[in-house]
């Protein structure tokens, strides 16, 4: 399945994809006499388990009014209220080669938090002095169900979906101090979506090709088989640190290409584009602005 969260006066709205449009699963769920609300919090707070009803609605909702067009939707962030929010850094060898760093011997985590998270298509505000802005396409992985000391072959069992994002970086604050966090926590510096595909439709989350784009010019060009340390090893290994629950959400690291490794670097700044898009997952693409 593929799940959207859209606008609407009453807040952000779960939606999914299908080919007879998109359906409005709150509403879906009022007409199936559904005793509770189903929003996007409460299906991604409790993973996994939801996906079943969530399937069953989407079988028995035949009435075309409750689909709508996607065209005609705002997006919402792909998971508007995480829990975590992990990101591997020096994930791909070619990367952490371009970023002067040597490959890491065991995975690199970081955190953001809520305050980075935005939707497809919204403007990004870049203050006066961030002026070292840097994108960085990646896979993003949804958490499904509750794991701690999960081996990697189990690791994957515990992933609701998949999503875009771009881990987006002012490299002067993240560098100042020993500490990546202020160059990693800006606010709407993670923008996600437009979809969360489930997993069942990626059965290989370690072949997938990952593209991104600065104003219509190719800049990322790679694959996650590139990735050093998997998706189901970053979540093993996380797992013996911290208990990862349902809507906690992994940002699995960048490909080479980033400006970061350019020279001359020039930087993002107001008026600039940037589009990821991770095979089979549509593409997100932000425009920055100036705050
Ligand atoms: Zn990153």
């Amino acid at each position: 399945m593929r799940l959207i969260t859209y606008q609407s006066s009453d807040g952000f709205q779960l939606g999914v994809v299908t080919e007879r449009g998109v359906l409005d699963v709150a509403a879906a769920a009022r007409a199936a006499g559904v005793p509770r609300a189903i929003t996007p919090d409460a299906v991604f707070g409790r993973g996994l388990p939801v996906l079943e009803r969530l399937r069953a609605l989407v079988e028995s909702s035949a009435d075309a009014a409750l689909y709508l067009d996607e065209a005609d939707l705002t997006y919402g962030p792909a998971v508007p209220n995480p829990g975590k929010i992990l990101c591997v850094g020096l994930n791909y060898a070619k990367h952490a080669a371009e970023s002067g760093a040597a490959p890491p011997e065991e995975p690199v985590l970081f955190s953001k938090f809520n305050n980075t998270i935005a939707a497809p298509n919204e403007d990004i505000p870049l203050q006066a002095d961030w002026t070292t802005v840097d994108y960085e396409s990646e896979l993003g992985v949804v958490m499904g169900a509750t794991v701690r000391n999960v081996s990697v072959d189990d690791a994957l069992d515990a992933v609701f979906g998949y999503c875009n994002m771009n881990d987006l970086s002012e490299r002067n604050f993240q560098m100042k101090s020993g500490q990546w966090l202020l160059g990693k926590t800006l606010d709407k510096f993670l923008p996600l979506g437009p979809y969360v595909v489930t997993a069942d439709e990626i059965p290989d989350p370690q072949n997938l090709s990952i593209k991104g784009w600065l104003n219509g010019e190719l800049r990322q060009d790679s694959n996650t088989a590139d990735m050093i340390f998997s998706v189901a090893e970053v979540i093993a290994y996380a797992s013996r640190i911290m208990t990862l629950e349902p809507g906690d959400i992994i940002s699995s690291g960048t490909p080479e290409g980033v400006i970061l490794g350019m020279e001359p670097r020039v930087w993002l700044k107001p008026g600039d584009e940037y589009v990821v898009e991770v095979e089979g997952l549509g593409k997100l693409a932000n425009r920055l602005v100036e705050a």
